[in-house]
């Protein structure tokens, strides 16, 4: 029987985007049927309407799903991941920083050569913000070394899989996805493709700021509990520091008897032990933030529509 390949891609207010994507990646051959997956994340432009033209004329190759509002991109990789139905899955973004090029290379390694998956890396992160690649590469530093599993600086999301690896991930089922996360933990043999970086073509990165800073802390407390260690080592570090100090000061008084000279460190001990509750307060509350959202049990997304609405409407 001929294999499928499907084609994943996230859509956020991409409207420009979209069609050239789409030409681009049917310019690749691949001894391999595709169907393209287009995920729309509750777009407010007229990314959903692209899609739907694309559907219309393509009806046999092209799917979609439309999110009820914006649900973030992991939403949509999971979503997408749900309801692909090939036996190999891809994953892509729609601003072509994920060059269709590779798909060929990546199929040919996960067909021939004994890999359950292929990622791709970028080597270098050229026309990106200084400031950006510096935050980010200090993030996966930290991240590597605090949890258990790893996770390669500069992997992209840009990644083919085998059906035993999406099922596996369609397994995890937690609300608060970090994927890039969840690929490396749920093992399975990963080749990494290198290329250097490609600038965006249409439009701007939904990322911000704040948002990379979001993302990084998912990571983290979604990944180790090593923060929750290092709060309960800094405390009782600090607690010990206080007994000796208390000690000391005691002596000190015993024998220079000069009580007002007290002021200034018993300021500093309250000021660092509030400090660090605080801290550890933080620390707790982001993990119980997310049993809570866990707990809640809502659905990661909502679908509004796919093309078999579509399909229905026009019989
Ligand atoms: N995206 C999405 N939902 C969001 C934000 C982004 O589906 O809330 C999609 C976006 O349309 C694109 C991909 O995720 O196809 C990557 O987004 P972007 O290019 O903004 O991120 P970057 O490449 O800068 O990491
Ligand atoms: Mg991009």
């Amino acid at each position: 029987m001929e294999k499928l390949l499907t084609i994943i891609i996230p859509c956020y207010n991409e409207e420009d985007s979209i069609e050239h994507f789409f030409y681009e990646t049917e310019k690749i051959d691949l001894p391999v049927k595709r169907e393209y997956l287009f995920v729309d994340d509750g777009s407010k432009d007229s990314s959903l309407n692209k899609i739907k033209e694309l559907y219309t004329a393509y009806p046999d190759k092209v799917r979609y799903l439309s999110f009820s509002r914006n649900f973030g991109k992991e939403a949509g990789i999971y979503a997408g991941l749900k309801e692909a139905q090939g036996d190999y899955v891809v994953l892509m973004d729609v601003d072509m920083q994920d060059p269709p090029s590779l798909l060929p290379r990546m199929y040919h390694i996960l067909t021939e050569e004994d890999y359950d998956c292929v990622g791709t890396r970028r080597i270098n992160r050229k026309g990106e913000p200084i400031i950006r690649s510096f935050f980010a590469s200090a993030f996966y530093k930290l991240m590597n070394r605090v949890s258990e599993i790893e996770i390669i600086d500069g992997a992209r999301d840009f990644r083919m899989m085998t059906r035993q690896m999406v099922d596996s991930i369609l397994e995890i089922t937690e609300y608060n996805r970090f994927s890039k996360g969840i690929f490396a933990w749920v093992g399975f043999d990963t080749y990494y493709l290198e290329y250097e970086n490609v600038e965006r073509k249409h439009g701007e990165t939904a990322w911000s700021f704040w948002g990379l800073f979001k993302y990084s802390l998912e990571g983290i407390t979604s990944f180790t509990e090593a923060p929750l260690d290092i709060a309960s080592f800094i405390g009782f570090f600090t607690f010990l520091l206080a007994v000796l100090l208390a000690a000391v000061f005691f002596v000190r008084t015993l024998i220079f008897d000069n009580p007002t000279d007290g002021w200034t460190s018993l300021m500093v001990v309250v000021l660092a032990l509030g400090g660090l509750q605080l801290l550890s307060l933080g620390v707790l509350g982001k993990y119980l933030g997310k049993m809570f959202l866990e707990t809640k049990n809502r659905p990661v997304y909502i679908i509004k529509e796919t093309e078999k609405e579509m399909m229905k409407n026009r019989k």
